[in-house]
């Protein structure tokens, strides 16, 4: 197993030519350039400039065009990069790297998204294409190791040592601290946390395998039964939400029928933390983490209910009496988590 050592980055993973040197210390905050983060997402692309002290100067959203493929969406990312810049009011020639977070699985080593559903994407080259644009540095990650990153640095989880995070929104993914450093695996994509199987012979998952967590707990999974539960006639309020367009499920629609008591929305949403506390609990074993972050947008829209209700499902699972006692707590960076992390990916490329 390999790991990102924080404190002391070591030589960063990126798509242009190998900067392999000595590690030097940690810069001082004004000698810390500026870079791009970069978050692709399978519906929006977040881009944002980040000076000195990881202060946000500007900032950009775009929609993904996940159905155009590969060349619309560097285009895509390039255009968005360009619209943080102007306004942050920066040229492109002062920036000195850029960092992307990205569905994968990907090769961090080349910057290459070897496929993504979401992005309908193979062996896209995306560090590669970024690097040629701007003539910088890029460095490309699995999305939610950026956003578990982030929260790390400069999240819910500083001054800790060893953080479990998970992000559960259409999927569920996560990211490992342990004793200080990101644990990046073999070959780098590693905080499957959603492809953890809690019920052997269980419903088939989008990875292939059965009774995975996510097919219990992310946001898919909640709304797929929800649907069962209106074809059966339950009642449920989620009922006039969810026959209307896409069918999808919101995660702002399932909180408030969640608060407002609806039945089915709380069986659902028990059910869910259950299996997820499950997976965390088994965790927790494995690795003695000091806290443990929950993030992505099912958390956020549920708020503290849903985090007790992981939590609790997770002890029962805990062994040790300070691992039961350990905290659950909220991710502190929304929707800026990823978009902070690749900007810190940046950073380590070039100051070493
Ligand atoms: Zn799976």
């Amino acid at each position: 197993m390999t790991v990102v050592d924080t404190d002391r980055p070591k030589r960063a993973h990126h798509a242009s030519a190998a900067t392999g040197t000595a590690p030097k210390p940690a810069p001082k905050p004004a000698d810390e350039p500026v870079v791009v983060g970069v978050d692709l997402g399978g519906t929006k692309i977040l881009a944002g400039v980040i000076g000195a002290k990881n202060a946000i100067l500007g900032r950009s959203k775009r929609p993904t065009p996940a159905r155009e493929g590969a060349d619309a969406i560097l285009k895509t990312i390039v255009e968005c990069v360009d619209e943080a810049l102007e306004a942050a009011q920066i040229e492109r020639g002062a920036i000195a790297a850029i960092g992307v977070g990205s569905p994968g699985p990907l090769d961090s080593t080349t910057g290459v998204i070897l496929y993504s559903a979401n992005l309908n994407v193979k062996n896209f080259a995306l560090g590669g294409g970024l690097a040629t644009e701007f003539g910088r540095p890029t460095a490309v990650r699995n999305d939610v190791w950026v956003g578990g990153y982030a929260e790390f640095r400069l999240g819910a989880g500083v001054g800790k040592k060893n953080i479990l995070t998970a992000f559960v929104g259409t999927g569920i993914g996560g990211c490992l601290v342990v004793d200080g450093r990101v644990v990046e695996g073999a070959h780098g994509n590693v905080g499957e946390v959603g492809h953890v199987v809690v019920k052997a012979g269980g419903p088939k998952c989008g990875c292939g395998s059965h009774g995975c967590v996510e097919v219990f707990s992310s946001k898919t999974a909640i709304g797929r039964r929800i649907q069962k539960a209106i074809r059966k006639g339950v009642p449920t309020t989620l009922a006039e939400k969810l026959t209307k367009k896409s069918g999808k499920l919101k995660s702002g629609d399932l909180a408030a029928a969640f608060i407002a008591g609806d039945h089915v929305a709380i069986k659902e949403v028990h059910r869910a933390a259950h299996y997820l506390g499950l997976a965390m609990g088994g965790m927790v074993n494995v690795f003695g983490p000091e806290l443990v972050v929950l993030g992505g947008g099912v958390t956020e829209a549920l708020g503290a209910p849903w985090i007790e209700l992981v939590h609790a499902s997770a002890k029962i699972q805990i062994l040790t009496r300070d691992s039961v006692n350990i905290p659950f707590v909220a991710a502190a960076l929304g929707d800026d988590a990823g978009m902070l992390g690749a900007a810190l990916v940046a950073r380590e490329i070039v100051v070493k």
